[in-house]
């Protein structure tokens, strides 16, 4: 792995607990984005591409905003296993400070990843926790390893004036650790307590759940006091989660928790103790439209 030389070159891994790398590619191509506490905090973005992770360091991090143009430093290639490391590389050690994930994934291109990024410029789509839709990567032409950071035009994009997702969201998506820094403390959310709500009573959590489900009308109903959401082509889930456990059933009331495992994990991480989340699990192909037969497919393998 000479793509990995410079990684191992620059670390003592007798000194620092980050990984030497050895792991081996699998069929999605993950990507991961750790907040690092260095000399000077700073996002690292990695994609996978074959058996390494491409790298950039982007001092401002990603935005949502494709107004806003982050630079983006190419660095050097780090190993598959690094994508989970978390922790502290000790001082005196190559980027000596604190590391968390700050998002993780996969992620897509319609195009041959190594010819774009050798061109200068890649299109792609992550499917992460935190960023999703379309990203682009072009490389300035200054210095083949200076690039800017782009959120494409979709429906992911959010005006950097209304949301920053650095603010909004600064903590690691594997633990509960976020990386010490000077930001505003933010407001804790207090849950509602049931009994402040007018005409709520406490319950035994429900075993079932009849979802409510969509008729077809010839004309929309009228009236301003109606939504209209998107029609996902998926499969229609209600997550019953209780006590540290996740059942994923079907509109019919079948328990699908393991066909859709680990999908089950996912809703753990949400830190609530007790909820009914009814929704549509689907598959979004690289232009982010839901697709039934791949989502088929996949629960068939
Ligand atoms: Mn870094």
């Amino acid at each position: 792995m000479a793509r990995l030389d410079a990684y191992r070159s620059k670390r003592r891994f007798d000194k620092t607990p980050e990984p030497q790398g050895g792991l081996a590619a699998t069929d999605d191509a993950i990507f991961v984005i750790q907040k690092h506490r260095a000399s000077h905090l700073h996002y690292d973005l990695r994609l996978q591409v074959g058996d390494t992770l491409r790298s950039w360091a982007v001092p401002e991090g990603p935005c949502l905003d494709p107004k806003v143009r982050r630079f983006a430093k190419q660095v050097e290639d780090h190993p598959l296993d690094y994508a989970s490391f978390e922790g502290r590389i000790p001082a005196g050690q190559y980027g000596a400070g604190e590391v968390i994930v700050w998002d993780q994934g996969t992620w897509v291109t319609t195009a041959d990843a190594e010819a774009a990024l050798e061109n200068g410029e890649l299109k792609f789509r992550l499917a992460g926790e935190k960023l999703s839709g379309g990203w682009m990567l072009k490389r300035l032409p200054d210095d083949p390893t200076n690039w800017l950071l782009i959120k494409e035009r979709d429906i992911a994009v959010r005006p950097l004036a209304e949301y920053d997702v650095l603010v909004e969201r600064p903590d690691s998506v594997l633990s509960s650790k976020r990386v010490a820094e000077a930001a505003k403390p933010r407001k804790a959310v207090k849950p509602a307590k049931a009994e402040k709500i007018a005409g709520a009573r406490k319950a035994d959590m429900p075993a079932k759940w009849k979802p409510q489900l969509a008729g077809q009308a010839d004309l929309p109903p009228k009236g301003g006091e109606w939504l209209h959401e998107i029609k996902f082509d998926g499969y229609r889930t209600l997550a019953f989660i209780n006590a540290g456990k996740v059942r994923l059933i079907t509109r019919n009331g079948l328990e699908w928790t393991k066909r859709y495992a680990p999908l089950d994990k996912a809703f753990l991480k949400l830190g609530c103790e007790t909820a009914i989340i009814d929704g549509e699990i689907a598959v979004q192909d690289v232009r982010g439209v839901t697709v039934l037969s791949d989502l088929e497919a996949a629960l068939s393998t």
